[in-house]
């Protein structure tokens, strides 16, 4: 099943990626693999051409690519690290002048003290790891001048004997966890905040491919509150291999629940009507879960007794990847996946508009549930199914 690296000589920039946790998956590791090539192949497009060997994967592209691929290697779940690699043929004199050239290249950049690091899984290769690394060394002081320091190098060139021989430094890490796909489908609640585009993010780090719903109660929340929601699901779907986003009208819903309900349920009430909605719509994608940016007692609804009347309206498992996290830990991620700025604009989703000023906040399950039969909002719920808007966001290519 592995292609040849050799192949892919016509292209000049080899990267070479180490995969992450995925190795450590006894017999699923196969099918890992698959949908890790499957990933990296979709997000490359036509800027480069991906090869697995085992072990390890490679990106092969034209210089002028070279952003564009590292742009997708930075978003891709599953590989530990990655660098761009020097190639050369198996023999001690040619590894050898790899690594001195670069020891120059690190010189040129500044660095002064290294490290050699070597791997070599051909054992016909004549030099063993102790050899590349004495050998290596040397080669290097006497190109670039730099100085071998074991304990804290500034720099370490690692040597990889493989189909070919490898070698490179300054390897970046990788977004590790698993590849989107290996780890079923779930359906996240999207709101326009900080939280839910981070607990989605979460859940594709573990492997799983994400489906969103948007709650919208037009006009109550104005048109750019779900413009921002679109293109956090695109901020979010460059990392899950694309999101489809789906639009529920729920300003029926949600007035049904003003005229009804005591006013401190309301936002309880409303959750309850997410839920049920969203169990309804992952039956349809074949979602097998439900996944929201819920933090434990961040605001009222998020006291243990009121997700637990909140659950109350679905049998699904509910994954709230935040629910131990403290703000400050959800918003350095936020940052990190460049969907910060979008989130604080400043246009409120339809939870604020109506969250009363004294809400309950222990709810107890049996009212909960009552409350909400006196809705009735069954109908309502699927009269906004029916409607529901589906976009693609971020998806490769
Ligand atoms: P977020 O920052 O994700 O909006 P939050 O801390 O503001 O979360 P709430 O507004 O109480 O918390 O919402 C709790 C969770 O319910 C959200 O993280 C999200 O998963 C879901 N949710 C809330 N409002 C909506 C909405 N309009 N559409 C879809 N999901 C929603
Ligand atoms: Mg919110």
């Amino acid at each position: 099943m592995y292609t040849q690296p050799e192949r892919s000589s016509k292209l000049p920039l080899t990267y070479l990626l180490k995969p992450g946790e995925l190795v450590l998956k006894g017999g699923n590791r196969r099918s890992f693999e698959r949908i890790l090539k499957r990933n990296l192949t979709e997000l490359l497009g036509n800027r480069g051409r991906a090869e697995t060997a085992p072990g390890r994967y490679y990106v092969h592209c034209r210089e002028e690519d070279a952003g564009a691929v590292e742009d997708a290697l930075g978003r891709l779940f599953g590989i530990s690290g990655w660098a761009r690699a020097g190639t050369c043929g198996k023999t001690p004199e040619a590894v050898m002048a790899l690594i001195a050239g670069e020891g120059r290249a690190l010189a040129a950049r500044g660095i002064s003290s290294f490290k050699i690091e070597a791997r070599r899984t051909d054992r016909s290769f004549p030099l063993d790891s102790y050899r590349i690394c004495a050998d290596g060394g040397n080669a290097v002081r006497e190109a670039a001048g730099l100085v071998v320091n074991v304990k804290n190098p500034e720099a370490v060139i690692e040597v990889e004997i493989r189909e070919k021989a490898y070698v490179y430094s300054m390897a970046k890490r990788g977004l590790r966890g698993l590849p989107v796909g290996a780890g079923g489908r779930g359906l996240l609640l999207l709101s326009g905040g900080i939280d839910s585009p981070v607990a989605g993010y979460m859940m594709a780090s573990r492997g799983m491919g994400i489906d969103a719903v948007y709650f919208h109660a037009y006009p109550y929340t104005p048109e750019e509150a779900r413009k921002k929601v679109t293109a956090l699901a695109g901020i979010v779907g460059r990392y899950a291999m694309g999101i489809r986003l789906y639009t529920a009208g729920f300003t029926k819903v949600q007035m049904r629940i003003r005229e009804r309900a005591p006013l401190p349920w309301t936002t309880v009430l409303l959750r309850m009507a997410m839920m049920e909605y969203a169990e309804k719509l992952a039956g349809k994608l074949k979602s097998r879960c439900l996944i929201t940016g819920e933090s434990l007692s961040q605001v009222a609804s998020q006291t243990v007794e009121n997700i637990r009347c909140i659950q109350e309206r679905t049998r699904l498992p509910v994954f709230r990847p935040l629910i131990g996290m403290d703000k400050e830990e959800i918003i350095r991620t936020a940052v990190s996946i460049g969907a910060y700025e979008t989130s604080i604009l400043p246009f409120e989703d339809c939870c604020v508009l109506f969250s009363p000023p004294h809400p309950v906040l222990r709810g107890e399950p049996a009212e909960a549930v009552k409350l909400y039969e006196e809705l009735d909002a069954g109908s309502l719920i699927d009269e906004a199914l029916g409607e529901a808007v589906m976009e693609k966001c971020g998806f490769p290519g």
